[in-house]
């Protein structure tokens, strides 16, 4: 591992990542600069900091910080490339490394890297709660993207221990030396073409997760599509699909409605707890996984039957009087919705809206038709889902004038063995901070509604 020890570094734009990375930089003896655009006095981070002892530069890039003799930048993700002071920061060679690769320079456990365009943060969750459920296993720890930065972590880790760790295109961009021992692709699809530039580039990113992989090390893929089943080539590891569609054998995957890991029968699918098809890909990611850990058959059914989803994420509730609440807040977009609408089979009470941005909702109308039988619908968005829901011939549309009503109006229009889903297809902005917020809200507002019936 690289020796820190009075290593002058530069940290390049703070966030939660970037606070860690200079605090572990300077726990290892290095002489950290910060740089980050937020003024001082609007900034905590850089307040805790400047308090640790660390020199922080606030409120601009300036260039010439770059004439002094940094050995190593550490990049935040969320910064593109073509900012001025990485532009300049290449032209001089200076080496340029993300968060994650800084903070798997410390481990001296094992890393399980996951990566994908969707069901990263719900499979990074399975697979560490798999590995913590089995006594027998050694214990995990889950880092990076899921909102717990990996240098935060990092050095807890024991030897024999894991750390899972959820990593975004962005992370991965700036890795060199990285190299999990397990890693984890879910699928690809389009997304963040506006920071990778192309689909190409885009793809090269992710690939970073295995280019460092040995004999020794293994790569878990989806074996769904043709390209995923092409990149997996790229690793000298060992490969090991997984396949909803049972297109091989070799790894996790379904048969006739059973999971099954080489051959070996594990559970049916209509065990796992959190809904939808997509969920039965993240659980053969997380099961290969675990069979590769010699996690137990019980321990992964555990998992499988009592995980009630990540979050604000098609997040189960609570049930009440036949009815299942389902908060999905972090759905801000049509594909999200098109992945919830499809997630059941009964019929849903779809509450929905948020933040205008200009987009009609067409594109829901067909599954709209399939699966919503009753909708109400709030915020700026409110009269563009209700032409889609017109459209989609739903008879029962609601407008309210916020999610505490429409909650409220869409328990009382759902019927038992109904499902009612908190979906917005709309960023949450118009109302709340964060979709965080939102979800919260709901969470509390179908408390509130239950608990006093129950009274
Ligand atoms: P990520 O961390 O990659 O954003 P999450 O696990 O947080 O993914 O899931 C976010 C949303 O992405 C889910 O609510 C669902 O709409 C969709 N999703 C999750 N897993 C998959 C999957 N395997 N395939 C397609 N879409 C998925």
């Amino acid at each position: 591992i690289t020796d820190y020890q009075n290593k002058k570094v530069l940290v390049l734009g703070l966030a939660k990542s970037g606070l860690h990375a200079a605090l572990l930089l300077h726990r290892l003896g290095a002489l950290v600069t910060v740089n980050d655009h937020a003024p001082l006095e609007k900034s905590p981070d850089a307040q805790e900091l400047v308090a640790a002892g660390i020199r922080v530069i606030s409120g601009s890039h300036p260039l010439a910080l770059l004439d002094e003799d940094f050995a190593v930048m550490v990049k935040n993700p969320g910064i593109p490339y073509w900012n001025p002071m990485v532009k300049r920061a290449q032209e001089i060679g200076l080496p340029i490394i993300t968060e994650p690769e800084l903070a798997s320079e410390v481990l001296d456990g094992e890393l399980i890297g996951i990566t994908g365009s969707n069901g990263k943060t719900t499979t990074t969750t399975l697979i560490n709660l798999m590995l913590n459920q089995d006594q027998a296993t050694t214990k995990a720890y889950v880092a990076g993207n899921i909102g717990v930065p990996a240098t935060e972590v990092a050095e807890k880790i024991k030897p024999g221990q894991t750390m899972v760790t959820e990593l975004s295109s962005f992370q991965l961009l700036g890795v060199t030396k990285l190299r999990p021992h397990i890693a984890v692709l879910t699928n690809i699809y389009e997304a963040h073409l506006d920071y990778h530039g192309n689909r190409h580039n885009y793809v090269e990113a992710k690939m970073h997760l295995i280019q460092n992989q040995t004999a020794a090390d293994y790569f878990v893929v989806n074996w769904d599509s043709d390209e995923w089943q092409q990149l997996s080539q790229r690793t000298k590891g060992q490969v090991v699909p997984f396949s909803r569609q049972g297109l091989s054998h070799e790894g996790s995957y379904v048969d006739d409605g059973q999971i099954y890991f080489r051959g070996e029968k594990i559970c049916p699918t209509a065990i796992i707890k959190i809904p939808g098809q997509h969920n039965v890909e993240n659980a053969l990611a997380a099961v290969a996984v675990a069979k590769l850990k010699g996690v137990s058959n019980a321990a992964i059914i555990k998992v499988l039957e009592t995980f009630s989803g990540v979050k604000h994420r098609i997040q189960f509730v609570e049930e009440w009087q036949g009815r299942r609440f389902y908060n999905d807040s972090k759905a801000t977009n049509i594909e999200a919705t098109t992945v919830a609408l499809q997630s059941f089979e009964q019929p849903i009470v779809l509450i929905a809206g948020g933040l205008d941005r200009g987009f009609t909702f067409e594109a829901l109308v067909p599954l709209m038709k399939q699966h919503v039988r009753a909708m109400v619908v709030y915020g700026e968005t409110a009269d563009l889902m209700i032409t889609a829901g017109q459209q989609a011939g739903i008879k029962v549309i609601k407008k309210e004038a916020d999610l505490v009503a429409a909650t409220k109006t869409a328990t009382a229009l759902s019927q038992a063995n109904e499902i009612v889903l908190l979906s917005p297809a709309a960023a949450s902005w118009d109302q709340f901070k964060t979709f965080e917020d939102r979800g919260d809200l709901f969470i509390k507002t179908v408390a509130t509604i239950t608990g006093e019936t129950e009274e």
